[in-house]
Parts: structure tokens; C-alpha cells; sequence
């Protein structure tokens, strides 16, 4: 049997699946994807596109159609509580990596997805409805078990089944129970006139106490001539939310920026005109030792869980399908094949699962909150360095795969925006 003709199946039709499946079908295999809800309508809000997500979308040839639905990521600045900035970088090109960073709607790059499914590997290609309790490993197959229709026999099982991962749970139960961090993330959007660059991406607050991360995620929304903003807002609180479309109220963190003013943007404004409001709680996963049981391989959030700072744990599901394809085309050894994708991926990855529990970048601001004590400060360069500040950010671009362009060689790739003094 040549490897293309693998009967793959895959579980679940989110950003992973979807591009897992539209990898393999551009290395000759015909996959299929089990779906659990009925009808895939675009939930969610933002997500920040790293450039090695772009890149991502460019071999799937969706470059275009992806540009025209999201926002080109030009400058990321951060701010105190008070609004004062703190320090700034260019994004994407505008920083020369050579591919772009964007912001977009989840939803509507999953929409994409899939409808690129069904165009390119046919209707027939997603099974909605259709909701997988476990799977059974024979020699050189899988049966996957569904709770609402018969068991489904393969030679592969992809399981891109998400957080809340049921074939995680059965290949690694001991790593499932989900612990909650204490930390909950209000998320919502605000339909709002553009700011700034258009493509600019604030990071405010103490993360001592609260912190919030708004940009842009569509441009000339319906024709409003307004942009589409994300926004998210981490506090702690003291009860988890298990969902990711839970409802709350802008009500419980808007006093954290009751003293915020940011030159370009009324934040409580943007606050209190949200279209929706969704609850979102910090749940630690482990980093998982193996993603493969026999003939199931685990990829995107159901392999490696971290918390949803900062667009990698979508982009790194959606750079899981191509590397999977890759290894399974260039040999018919199937498990030979999982390996090397575990050995290529695994490591790296549970690095950036543990860096995300982290500050990351982020600490910048903790960093100025304990040396003003929470007061405002008269001059930031007293405070925190330009180059402290690069430094820090240039170490973790480095370790989520992106060293910054210029670092090499020396060059201060940070700045500070003259916003504050603009008339
Ligand atoms: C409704 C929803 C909204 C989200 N909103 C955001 C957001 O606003 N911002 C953000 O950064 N991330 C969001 N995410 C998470 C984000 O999509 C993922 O972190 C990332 O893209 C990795 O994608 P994934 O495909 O691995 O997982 P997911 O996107 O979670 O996709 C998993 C898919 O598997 C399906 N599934 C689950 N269990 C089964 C089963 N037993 N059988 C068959 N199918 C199953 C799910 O219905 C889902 O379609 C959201 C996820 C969901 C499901």
C-alpha cells in the first residue's frame, strides 16, 4: 500500500484538523474529519497571527483571501496602568521578518478553513455531528467510538479534539484533570473608530492586578467604515468557567483602568460599548511526555494545551498539520512517521506551553509596577532601560522560534512612540 492510500481519519474540525487535513490532502492523502457540533459557525474573537502562522497560510495558498479578512500587525506598544507607555516594537514585516503578522477573527479563519476543506477534498470530506468517546488500537489500525453513530475503523487517528481533548483523556488520564490557575480572561469585541496605525496592538495594565490586550481584527466591518477591536482583560477570580463561550459582564474588571489614559484610545469607552462579553479561565494542562498511542496522534490544543497569550497556541496547531504531513508522506512506516513528527515538535513545544505560564515579554510591566511601587513615572527611561527592555524581548522571540532581525547584529530593535506628546 503507498502512504497516500492511509485511511486517515481526523477528530475535530477547529483550526488544527482543518489545516491537518488540508496538509495532508496537498501530499496526495485523502483524509476525513469528525466533527462533534452540527453546524461550525464562526465562534470566538480575536487571534494574533504570528509570521510563522502567515507563512503557514501562504503554502496553503490563502494568503490572499486570509489578508482580506484580517489587519496587518504594525506596532505593539505597552502601558502602565496609567496609560503611560512603556516601550514599543514594530511587528511582522514592519519589524523585516520576512512574512507578516495579522490579526484576525478565530471564527472566521476557521470558516476559511473549512469551506477550503470542502472545495478542495469535497462535501463529504466533514462529518458534523458526529462525536468521538474513545478509540480502541489493534495491529495497524484504530476504531474510533462515537456516542451517537457506528465505530469507524482506520489505519491513522488524528486528534485534533481541542482543550477539553477526549482521546487525551484516554491516552493520558493521569495529565487530564484540568487544574485552574486562579486567573480568568474576560474576552469581548467593540465596534469602534479605527486608532493609532490601524494596526497597532496595546498590552496595558499591572499584571499584578489586571492586565488587558486590545488590536484590531477587521477592518471596515460590515461596511460600518468602523473597525472590529478585541479585547482581552486577565483578573484573577475565584471561580472557573468551563466553556469557551460562556457569558460575562465587563462590570467585574472595568475599575481596573478607571485611572487608565491611553493618548489614542478611551479604554473604558471601548469597555463598556462591547458587542459580547465571553469568560475564558487559565487552565494549566501538563506538558505531555508522548502525543502517540498506536495508531492516534494528538496535535493543536489537545497535544499541547497553553494558556492563550499571544496567538501561539493556534499557530502552532496550525504548523502541527504541515509537519505531520511531511513526515507521513515520506515513508510508509506509519509509526515511524508519528515519531518523527513527536521528535521534530514535542520539546519545543511543551518549552512554549511552560513560557506561556509565564510572563513572557509581559513582565516588562510587572517590572515597572514594583519600581515606581504603582505610581506614575516622570521619565521611563530612569525606570526600565530601552535596552533592559530589549533584551528581554529579543530572548523570547528567540525562544518561540523568531529571533528578532537585526538582533545578530547589535541593533536596538525597540522604540518609544511619540503618541503622548502628539497634538
Ligand atoms: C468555540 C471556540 C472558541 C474559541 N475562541 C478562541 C478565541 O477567541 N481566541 C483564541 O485564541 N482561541 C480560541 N479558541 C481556541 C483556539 O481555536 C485554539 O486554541 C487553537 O486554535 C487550537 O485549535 P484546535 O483545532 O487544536 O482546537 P479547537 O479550536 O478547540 O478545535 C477543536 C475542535 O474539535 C471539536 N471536538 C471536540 N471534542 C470532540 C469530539 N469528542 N469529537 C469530535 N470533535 C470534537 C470541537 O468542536 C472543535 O471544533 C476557541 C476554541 C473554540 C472551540
Amino acid at each position: 500500500m503507498s502512504s497516500t492510500d492511509l485511511d486517515i481519519a481526523i477528530i475535530g474540525a477547529g483550526p488544527a484538523g482543518l489545516v491537518a487535513a488540508l496538509r495532508l490532502h496537498q501530499k496526495g492523502f485523502r483524509p476525513k474529519i469528525y466533527e462533534t457540533v452540527p453546524e461550525l459557525r464562526p465562534l470566538g474573537v480575536g487571534i494574533d497571527v504570528k509570521v510563522y502562522g502567515s507563512k503557514e497560510l501562504e503554502e496553503l495558498g490563502l494568503l490572499e483571501e486570509f489578508r482580506a479578512m484580517s489587519v496587518d500587525a504594525k506596532e505593539s506598544i505597552f502601558f502602565n496602568k496609567y496609560g503611560q507607555e512603556i516601550y514599543a516594537e514594530l511587528c511582522g514585516v514592519h519589524m523585516g521578518y520576512l512574512h507578516e503578522q495579522r490579526f484576525v477573527h478565530r471564527g472566521y479563519l476557521q470558516m476559511l478553513f473549512y469551506r477550503t476543506v470542502l472545495e478542495r477534498l469535497g462535501a463529504d470530506a466533514v462529518v458534523s455531528g458526529a462525536r468521538v468517546t474513545g478509540y480502541t488500537n489493534h495491529d495497524d489500525q484504530v476504531t474510533l467510538h462515537f456516542d451517537n453513530a457506528p465505530d469507524v475503523t482506520a489505519d491513522l487517528a488524528i486528534a485534533a479534539d481541542g482543550i477539553k481533548s477526549q482521546i487525551r483523556q484516554q491516552m493520558h488520564p493521569e495529565h487530564s484533570e484540568p487544574v485552574y490557575s486562579g486567573i480568568t480572561m474576560w474576552r469581548g469585541t467593540t465596534l469602534m473608530e479605527p486608532f493609532a496605525t490601524g494596526g497597532t496592538i496595546l498590552h496595558i495594565g499591572a499584571p499584578q492586578s489586571s492586565s488587558m490586550i486590545v488590536y484590531p481584527i477587521a477592518e471596515n466591518f460590515e461596511g460600518t467604515g468602523k473597525v472590529l477591536v478585541n479585547w482581552v482583560v486577565e483578573a484573577t477570580r475565584d471561580e472557573s468557567v468551563e466553556d469557551w463561550n460562556q457569558l460575562g459582564s465587563v462590570d467585574e474588571v472595568l475599575h481596573y483602568y478607571d485611572q487608565c489614559e491611553i493618548p489614542f484610545l478611551d479604554v473604558q469607552e471601548m469597555l463598556r460599548n462591547a458587542r459580547e462579553v465571553y469568560l475564558f479561565p487559565l487552565i494549566r494542562h501538563e506538558p505531555l511526555e508522548s502525543w502517540i498511542d498506536g495508531r492516534v496522534v494528538l496535535i493543536g490544543d489537545a497535544a499541547h494545551a497553553m494558556y492563550p497569550r499571544g496567538g501561539n497556541g493556534a499557530c502552532q496547531a496550525i504548523v502541527d498539520g504541515g509537519a505531520l504531513a511531511s513526515h507521513l508522506a515520506a515513508t510508509e512506516d506509519v509509526s515511524q512517521a508519528l515519531k518523527a513528527f513527536q521528535d521534530q515538535r514535542l520539546r519545543a513545544v511543551n518549552g512554549m506551553v511552560m513560557a506561556h505560564r509565564g510572563e513572557g515579554y509581559e513582565v516588562i510591566r510587572r517590572m515597572v509596577e514594583e519600581r515606581t511601587e504603582g505610581e506614575r513615572f516622570t521619565d521611563i527611561e530612569e525606570v526600565l532601560p530601552l535596552a533592559e527592555a530589549d533584551a528581554i524581548f529579543s530572548k523570547y522571540h528567540s525562544l518561540v522560534g523568531q529571533p528578532r532581525p537585526g538582533h545578530e547584529a547589535g541593533e536596538a530593535t525597540g522604540f518609544r512612540t511619540d503618541y503622548a506628546t502628539r497634538s
